[in-house]
């Protein structure tokens, strides 16, 4: 007999599995959530959350925390290519391109259009002890640090856990049905035999977090300075300036700087040089720095063959870890965690059959894949815009440095020079304002019934976004309203509520759907646009792709499960064999 029994067991309380515990306890799901250090990580990490995240944390209660002490948009909407911040010779100071960027800034409205929550941007550093805080507050018990989990066993009913506790070295077991692996790939993907796949121990990523007043040189709405200076090994190896907080602008108190290293290169070790480098970068010698902390990042390109192994789930770092480039690190982590947890509630409470959950390996593999390569993709792209400024890898300090003055000069070849520059630099729009790869993602095959359609158009930049019903892709944001209360489409489904959405010529669904609700134990909440529900600013009627008789399923992570064009002769029937397909009856 374990020492402890729950449903769910979650190794690891990072970003992933602080949040799967949050969402375990909106959805009244028992877990126990073990991590092996004192506190959370003191590591500046990520820091951008995307769109389609803020949506998780809107729909779990946490979006506004975040908006309340994240950076205000006005201080995340531009990145930029500079030689360095200070200095006063010819070359210094100078700025190579400016993009808009996170869905801030210029970005601001066009983002705003398609989803109810814009992006964020909170360290994760400040962010875990956020999430920490609140699923403490929501599972009081239920979140354990300094306690590591060091076997794992699963027979056909269950798995078996050894956990210790670090403070008292003493063993316990804890038997659970399923166990969320959020560990970072620490532990439990070598234990169960998961192979990853993909290149790795590419560069040595050393990231410095640091005190210093950057007030007088940095820029009030930057988020990150690239700096191409012509000492230095192009973007990423003479490094990238983050303002950390906890004022934001140029007024921030911390900062983190990245710089990439060969992983056979000794000088990635030597500290003692991190200070001098840091002034050399900013071209600013006399600058009082005071280094808090100097961690290394192997990056890689890796993805888990077996995102599930039995009723054992990987999640986050755990199934796939790539350059920062995109910010998909953290973001899909949290997403991964959020696919899962509806599912698990559905299974754990009943209403749902187990084979719900093997639709988490085939929605979330396929999306973590895409992520590999995007960020590796957007990464190795700024080695194309060293060369498109005319770095060269092997030229001279001093070649360079004629390079970047006819770069700068005042003459048609110069003007030629900075349009090429413009052109190549807008390409990294991949990596800074990828709205499409951000929210347009589809599942296509999973807990979901396809309708044989092709799905919209895809720009293969990753930035246009296409509105679609088509199941497996997210339900389109519109602005209804209810007995004047302005709600979007994503707040009609709450936690573990399903919804089917109709028009004024939907009665029959209307009344499936109740049959469905009886007869599988789900809750189901009919939504007739028309009826109760308008559509002030006519955007449903733009994106909903199906008359005022058709209707559509939509989960509880906001994803289309199934739709109708129109009406049928059967809707029960139909609507029943959905749920039946969705749910894995
Ligand atoms: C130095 C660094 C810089 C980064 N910078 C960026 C960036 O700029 N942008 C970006 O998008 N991403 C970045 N990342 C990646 C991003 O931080 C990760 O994608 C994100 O942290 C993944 O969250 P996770 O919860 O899946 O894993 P982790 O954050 O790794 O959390 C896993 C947790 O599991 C715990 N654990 C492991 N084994 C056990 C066990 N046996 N028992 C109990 N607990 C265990 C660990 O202690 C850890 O706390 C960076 C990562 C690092 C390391």
């Amino acid at each position: 007999m374990a020492d402890l029994q729950v449903p769910v067991l979650i190794v690891g309380g990072g970003g992933c599995g602080l949040s799967a515990s949050l969402f375990l306890s909106n959805l009244g799901v028992d877990h126990l959530l073990v991590e092996r250090h004192t506190d959370t990580s003191h590591l500046p990490k990520a820091h951008y959350l995307n769109q389609r995240t803020m949506e998780v944390f809107r729909q779990h209660g946490l979006a506004e925390a975040i908006y309340a002490v994240g950076t205000p948009p006005e201080n995340f909407g531009k990145v930029r290519w500079r030689t360095s911040l200070g200095g006063d010779g010819p070359l210094d100071a100078r700025t190579f391109h400016t993009m808009d960027s996170f869905g801030a800034g210029e970005l601001y409205e066009r983002y705003a259009h398609d989803g109810p929550s814009p992006s964020s941007n909170y360290p994760q550093l400040r962010l875990e002890p956020l999430i920490r805080q609140h699923a403490e507050q929501r599972g009081p018990g239920r979140v354990r640090f300094n306690h590591e989990l060091v076997e794992l066993e699963q027979d056909a009913d269950g798995v078996t856990a050894t956990v210790r506790d670090r403070a008292s070295e003493a063993p316990f077991t804890v038997r659970a049905q399923y166990v969320i692996a959020a560990d970072g790939g620490k532990t439990i993907g070598e234990m169960l035999g998961v192979e990853m796949h993909g290149p790795t121990g590419l560069l040595d990523m050393v990231s410095t977090h640091f005190t210093a007043d950057l007030s007088a040189w940095a820029d009030d709405s930057c988020l990150i300075s690239w700096f191409v200076n012509p000492d230095g090994a192009g973007s990423w190896g003479s490094g990238a300036l983050v303002p950390m907080g906890p004022t934001w602008g140029a007024a921030s108190e911390e900062w983190v700087v990245h710089f990439t290293f060969g992983p056979d290169d000794p000088a990635r070790f030597d500290e003692h040089a991190i200070v001098p480098r840091l002034r050399e970068l900013f071209k600013l010698p006399e600058l009082d720095i005071t280094v808090h902390k100097v961690s290394h990042w192997i990056l890689e390109g890796v993805l888990a063959d077996r995102y599930q192994v039995g009723r054992v789930f990987l999640a986050g770092d755990s199934a796939h870890r790539h350059p920062p480039t995109t910010g998909l690190g953290l973001n899909t982590a949290i997403q991964d965690a959020h696919n899962l947890a509806w599912k698990l509630a559905a299974v754990v409470s009943g209403a749902a059959g187990p084979t719900l959950l093997d639709s988490y390996e085939s929605e979330r593999q396929a999306i973590g894949m895409r992520n590999v390569d995007w960020a590796m993709f957007t990464f190795l792209n700024h080695m194309l815009i060293d060369a498109g400024i005319g770095l060269m890898p092997g030229q001279s300090a001093e070649a360079n440095r004629a390079t970047f003055e006819a770069f700068f000069a005042d003459t048609p070849m110069g003007a030629t020079r900075r349009a090429r520059a413009d052109e190549v630099i807008r390409t990294q729009r991949t990596e800074f304002q990828a709205h499409d790869l951000e929210i347009g993602f589809r599942y296509e095959r999973g807990a979901l019934v396809p309708d044989g359609t092709e799905p919209p158009p895809s720009d293969p930049m990753g930035g246009v976004y296409h509105p679609t019903t088509r199941p497996g892709h997210r339900l389109p944001h519109a602005w209804l309203e209810q007995d004047g209360t302005r709600l979007s489409t994503h707040d009609l489904t709450e936690l573990s509520r399903f919804v089917l959405l109709t028009g004024p010529d939907g009665e029959a669904w209307a009344a499936a759907a109740a049959i469905a609700e009886e007869k599988f134990g789900v809750p189901v909440r009919v939504v007739c646009v028309g009826d109760g529900f308008t559509d002030p600013e006519g955007t449903w009627a733009r994106v909903r792709e199906v008359s005022d008789a058709g209707a559509i399923l939509v989960r509880p992570d906001n994803h289309v499960a199934f739709r109708a064009p129109a009406a049928v002769d059967n809707a029960t029937d139909v609507l029943v064999d959905a749920f039946s397909t969705v749910l894995g009856h």
